[in-house]
């Protein structure tokens, strides 16, 4: 369906819950990081680890190779990527002296397994996969010299006479084209044992992509030009009878094509990296405000903008330093609020360009507006920075001195200021940013500090436990907002080696304990009041934390993407309380 101007408003867009890296790959990757990040000496990867330009460039950036010539090369640390190698070259690499480090893909070692027990049982194995795949010659290199490669039914004619075989296929394999080979198989060879080793990441995938060809006017297929699971993705999709833009990166998309359609469907490769799906995303999503007119594309641009220079986040900070005043009891004031609003935009500013290399990975389009507006956003950033401490020593010197240690913490984040003798686990810690997972803890703990605790000190130094318990609520919604955005960004700070935590506990963990804090914390809220820990606000509260509950929810249900409204509504938490307070305060 063609979009006209009136349900341009309307453009549907839907990401494949399957898209991006696969178990296999994404664990490849990792583990070549993790081995670029820590390890001395020359590493190689056995063959391009995977068909992504991208990733490969970024590989190369870290002095990642590809082993081209075993005699040639230094031995250092070999790699063997997610597809696999017949045992014979892992051998060959073993006996010129270098280290193995294999990668290969538990799904593709068991159909290893499966071909290793039966050709040691005497069987012929046939292979249902494309002839020259890495992981097709792989499998093939078990079947001790009796395998063959099956691409078509009709190739089944050239298969010699067998007596006794085994059917696999490779994992990535067409799931149709599977069964079609199979059925032929079964009716005339009604004696070969047939094992479907297809992958149920690579079935799902095409199965999820081909029920989103039938709900949406085109699908933007996002991938390595000579990824096969890419190319297979667009075939289903035109298998369906609907348009599939097979591309390698945003750069490549017919925008004009797209902005007239009303619904797209986005999927991706298992060895496309998230900000690439994300930056297709966010290009695809900004198209309908540049065709509704000036005047939604102003609105779009002061969103985008807000956003990208931390500025909203600000705002929001200023807020939750008055929920936190009403909280503790104490009258809100304006500089408080300003000083909360001024130090997270400075630091937060300042820390975009600090890590701008995670940046380039995790978000490209806003390290582009960093690149592009660097005098203005500096200038905030030094601006807000004095204006914030400024507020601060309006306040008191105490509050001035705390600002003034933790903000000296953010600027020296990561700076080699400690000495070299230092470690934890074996890792030499010479900046505050190489502590595992210090990101996530420091920055909920500063903003916990500001907003909750300056300005109960700027009233009296006495600290009570009103203040810590406030400071600590602040610091829990923080490091959940934190947490969320780090677990958005593991890719990217997994390439330059920043170790945040979700990074060190794993996704599934760090989403577990951020459930248990809200848990904590909705009980605390709950008998806070009575405790006389807090005011009756706190009842209030709980709705915040039913708030960030609910982003956490969509977020693992996939019920949204993260694209600007998704980030907009997580950052739109503080707004929230704010609102609660002033409402609270109202009625109250
Ligand atoms: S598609 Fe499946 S088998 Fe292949 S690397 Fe990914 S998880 Fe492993």
């Amino acid at each position: 369906m063609v979009n006209d101007s009136k349900t341009r408003r309307m453009m549907k867009l839907k990401l494949a819950k399957t898209s991006g890296f696969c178990m296999g790959v994404r664990r490849a990757v990792e583990i070549v990081l993790d081995a670029a990040n820590r390890q001395q000496g020359p590493i190689y990867t056995y063959g391009p680890l995977i068909h992504n330009p991208q990733v490969l460039e970024i590989l190369a950036e870290k002095g990642v190779t590809v082993l081209d010539d075993i005699s040639g090369a230094k031995p250092g640390s070999v790699v063997i990527r997610a597809h696999g190698v017949p045992p014979r070259a892992k051998q060959a690499l073993v006996d010129a002296g270098f280290t193995i480090i294999d990668a290969t893909c538990p799904r593709v070692i068991k159909v290893q397994t499966i071909i290793s027990k039966y050709a040691r049982q005497g069987c012929a194995v046939i292979i249902v996969g494309d002839k020259d795949h890495p992981e097709v010659v792989g499998l093939l290199g078990y079947a001790k010299g009796m395998g063959y490669v099956i691409s078509h039914p009709e190739d089944l004619d050239k298969l010699p006479s067998l007596e006794r075989a085994i059917v696999v296929a490779q994992t990535t394999q067409d799931g149709h084209l599977f069964d079609s080979i199979t059925r032929t198989i079964a009716a005339r060879f009604p004696y070969f044992k047939v094992f479907n080793t297809i992958c149920d990441s690579t079935l799902k995938r095409q199965a999820e992509v081909r029920e989103m060809a039938k709900n949406v006017d085109a699908v933007v297929v996002v991938g390595g030009r000579n990824s096969g699971n890419t190319q297979r993705l667009a075939q289903v999709v035109e298998q369906e009878g609907v348009p599939a833009f097979h591309i390698e990166s945003e750069a490549e998309l017919d925008c004009k094509a797209i902005e007239t359609l009303a619904s797209i469907g986005i999927t991706a490769g298992a060895s496309t990296p998230n900000w690439v799906i994300k930056n297709v995303y966010r290009t695809i999503e900004a198209l309908p405000y540049q065709a509704r007119g000036r005047r939604d594309l102003t609105v779009f641009r002061i969103q985008r903008w807000l956003l990208l220079s931390n500025l909203y986040l600000a705002v929001g900070a200023g807020c939750l330093s008055y929920t936190c005043a009403l909280l503790s009891g104490i009258r809100p004031d304006f500089a408080s609020a300003l000083m909360a609003t001024c130090y997270v935009l400075s630091m937060h500013i300042l820390n975009n360009f600090i890590g701008r290399e995670a940046v380039r990975y995790n978000d490209p389009d806003r390290a582009s507006f960093y690149d592009h507006n660097r005098p203005i956003l500096l200038t905030l950033a030094i601006v807000s920075g004095a204006v914030g401490l400024f507020m601060a020593f309006a306040l008191g010197s105490v509050p001035f001195l705390v600002l003034c240690i933790i903000s000296l913490l953010g600027l020296f984040y990561k700076v080699k200021i400690i000495p070299e003798l230092f470690r934890i686990g074996g890792k030499k810690i010479q900046r505050i940013s190489d502590v595992p997972g210090s990101k996530t803890v420091l920055i909920a703990l500063a903003w916990g500090v500001v907003t909750g605790g300056l300005p109960h000190l700027s009233v009296s130094l006495q600290i009570t436990t009103t203040m810590i318990f406030v400071s600590l609520w602040a610091s829990v919604i923080a490091f959940v907002r934190t947490a969320f955005f780090d677990i958005l960004d593991m890719q990217g700070d997994r390439i330059v080696g920043q170790e945040s935590l979700p990074i060190v506990l794993g996704e599934k963990k760090t989403v577990r304990i951020l459930k248990q804090l809200l848990v904590i914390f909705l009980a605390a809220l709950i008998f806070a009041p009575m405790m006389h820990l807090t005011t009756t606000l706190a009842y209030g509260m709980i709705l915040s934390v039913f708030y960030i509950a609910a982003v956490l929810m969509a977020f693992e249900q996939h019920w949204v993407v993260p694209g600007f409204r998704f980030e907009f509504l997580v950052e739109t938490l503080f707004v929230f309380t704010a609102m609660v307070s002033g409402l609270w305060q109202l009625l109250v």
